[in-house]
């Protein structure tokens, strides 16, 4: 399994993800289809699924034209989420296969959107599996509870992504990590202390690759962190990351 980040938008990631000996592909949240198909095209690759995050219009917003420009692309969407150009709806607990290695996992992770869906994507035993995480998880960060509750975002985190089989890295929507750190150095300075502080100096921007090298392991045994996330909480929201 080979993972590509493709730069969108303004501060947008989508992804490529490659199935190598088949050279079939799924691309997840590809808002400006034609930076997606020529790069799949600069790889040889036959795209084959979209894998819609949640449904507003930064993620979803190209899924009409990519089915017009690759007909028979099947288009994933949550079944809550209304997603644009959805040929297939999923719930939590669903697979996806592509190619001969790769499977899918869908993952319910609402507050962002009811319906946004994560997805768990395992390849080849050895491999690292990954997750894209859409508007629910950033990198030192979460997405803004436009559709739910605290509650929701909390176990989202910290239970569904929380318990995955295995540590992914972390693939996420947006390109928000050094204002979640600067964010997070007010909530919980000792835990960016070091790597965060190395990461916001580094000048991170969308062009070079995300900061997906964060292990994502659930972390929520410590009563302080949970008494100062709960004070913090509103709007853009705060999860410390293990490193
Ligand atoms: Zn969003």
């Amino acid at each position: 399994m080979k993972i590509l980040h493709v730069p969108c938008l303004e501060d947008n990631y989508s992804y490529l993800i490659i199935d190598e000996s088949t050279k079939e592909a799924a691309v997840v949240d590809p808002v400006e289809p034609e930076k997606l198909i020529n790069a799949a095209n600069e790889h040889g690759l036959n795209l084959k699924l979209v894998l819609t995050t949640h449904h507003h219009w930064d993620h979803a917003g190209g899924n009409e034209k990519i089915k017009e420009m690759v007909p028979g692309i099947k288009v994933y969407g949550g079944s809550l989420d209304n997603v644009k150009g959805c040929t297939n709806k999923v719930e939590n607990g669903d697979k996806v296969s592509l190619g001969a290695d790769i499977t899918i996992l869908a993952l319910h992770t609402p507050c962002h959107t009811k319906g946004h869906i994560s997805y768990y994507v395992t390849g080849k035993e050895g491999e690292d599996p990954a997750v894209f995480t859409g508007d629910t998880l950033f990198i030192a960060g979460c997405g803004k509870f436009f559709e739910g509750t605290a509650e929701q975002m909390y176990q989202s985190l910290c239970v569904t992504l929380g318990s995955l089989p295995k540590p992914a890295q972390v693939y996420c929507g947006h390109e928000y990590t050094v204002k979640n750190l600067q964010f997070a150095l007010t909530v919980e300075p000792d835990n960016v202390k070091g790597t965060g502080e190395a990461i916001m100096g580094s000048e991170t921007t969308q062009s070079r690759a995300p900061h997906h090298s964060f292990n994502y392991r659930r972390r929520n045994g410590d009563e302080s962190i949970h008494a100062r996330r709960a004070s913090r909480c509103s709007g853009q929201g705060w999860l410390p990351l293990s490193r």
